[in-house]
């Protein structure tokens, strides 16, 4: 049996993709800080253990052949883009990284998946919410605009230097904002469709939302399982890749909860305030994953977002009747 192990299997990605891996049989080891938040971890081992030090990164890879390294210190716009997380997210991230990547050439582990983001790309070439330009080869001149896409850009250039030198197989993603259910969807760290479905299915019909900016500014969002689907593909191909994974169906901020308020059937208005917004404009491009794996993904975003605002619904009316802060803990 083939074994497999999953970097950040306590987060939201992470904790799916073990389940799909145990889908298709592998055994799987997960590693991370914390146990998944909402469901126990489907892996045949988990172990609560710090990535940075170096000596968990080699108890981790040991007897494994397919690494998936998602472990990162990350979250929404509201975790990346103030500034105030600068330092930890680049320490943290490059150091899981170099632990990972070293840990796994010596033990011999065959491919290494890594998980970087579209936030690689070039602030320059996103500034018309209306055309921006994310096609793979448009990262260089780099140009992040945060530092969290500076160490993924690193890390990027990181595992490829080990492919180059030591023959490690590597697969290279760059995910354009997955969500779904069991996301981070309170706290700090959750993202636009986790806050949205959060704040509308917190409001009262004719009552209001608040939204960080205008609204206008554009992104795509992509499901869960079809991030899966591009995962997989991804590892059993001879593809190195950078390659995107996201979605091409661009929707503004603004559209975004006006779908969220469709689903839930109510009517709000929506208030718009200051606050960390990101680039103007963001879309996947998936000319070269089509070109390359001869899939793309294709399900529209309202079916993803209807199956995540009916379980963002259901933990907003499990915290207001649990007692105050238990289900926030
Ligand atoms: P997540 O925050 O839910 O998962 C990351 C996990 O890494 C967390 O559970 C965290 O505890 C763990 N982690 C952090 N530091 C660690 C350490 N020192 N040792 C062990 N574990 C540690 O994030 P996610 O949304 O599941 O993202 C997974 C990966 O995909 C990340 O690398 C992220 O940067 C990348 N990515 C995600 C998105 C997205 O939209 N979700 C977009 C682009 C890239």
């Amino acid at each position: 049996m083939k074994r497999a192990l999953v970097n950040g299997a306590g987060g939201f990605i992470g904790s799916h993709l073990v389940r799909r891996l145990k889908h298709e049989g592998f055994w799987v080891r997960g590693v991370d800080l914390k146990d998944p938040e909402f469901s126990s971890s489907a892996a045949d081992e988990f172990i609560l253990g710090d990535l940075t030090d170096p000596v968990m990164a080699a108890a981790a890879v040991d007897g494994i052949d397919d690494v998936y390294q998602l472990a990162a210190d990350m979250g929404g716009a509201g975790y990346i883009f103030t500034g105030e997380h600068d330092a930890a997210v680049m320490h943290n991230s490059a150091t899981i990284n170099l632990n990972v990547v070293d840990a796994g050439r010596k033990a011999g582990v065959k491919r290494v998946f890594y998980s970087s983001s579209a936030c690689i790309y070039p602030e320059y070439n996103q500034k018309d919410a209306d055309k921006p330009n994310c096609a793979e080869e448009s990262a260089y001149p780099a140009a992040p605009d945060s530092e969290y896409g500076w160490e993924k850009l690193f890390s990027e250039r990181l595992y490829m230097a080990y492919a180059r030198n030591y023959g490690l197989e590597v697969h290279i993603a760059r995910f354009h904002n997955i969500f779904g259910p069991e996301g981070t969807w309170h706290g700090g760290r959750e993202k636009a469709p986790a806050a949205i479905c959060r704040k509308v299915a917190e409001a009262a019909e004719g009552g209001e939302i608040e939204m960080w900016g205008d609204g206008l500014q554009t992104r795509s969002f992509l499901y869960i399982d079809e991030c899966l689907e591009g995962v997989r593909r991804l590892m059993e191909s001879e593809f190195q890749g950078p390659v995107n994974i996201g979605s091409e169906e661009m929707v503004s901020i603004n559209g975004l909860a006006e779908m969220a308020m469709r689903i839930a059937g109510k009517r709000l208005r929506i208030r718009h305030i200051p606050g960390p917004l990101g680039v103007r404009g963001r879309n996947s491009d998936n000319r070269l994953i089509r070109a390359k794996l001869g899939w793309a993904p294709s399900r529209p975003l309202e079916e993803g977002l209807r199956s995540t605002y009916v379980w963002v619904e259901a933990q907003v009316r499990a915290a207001v009747a649990e007692p105050a802060g238990a289900a926030r803990g």
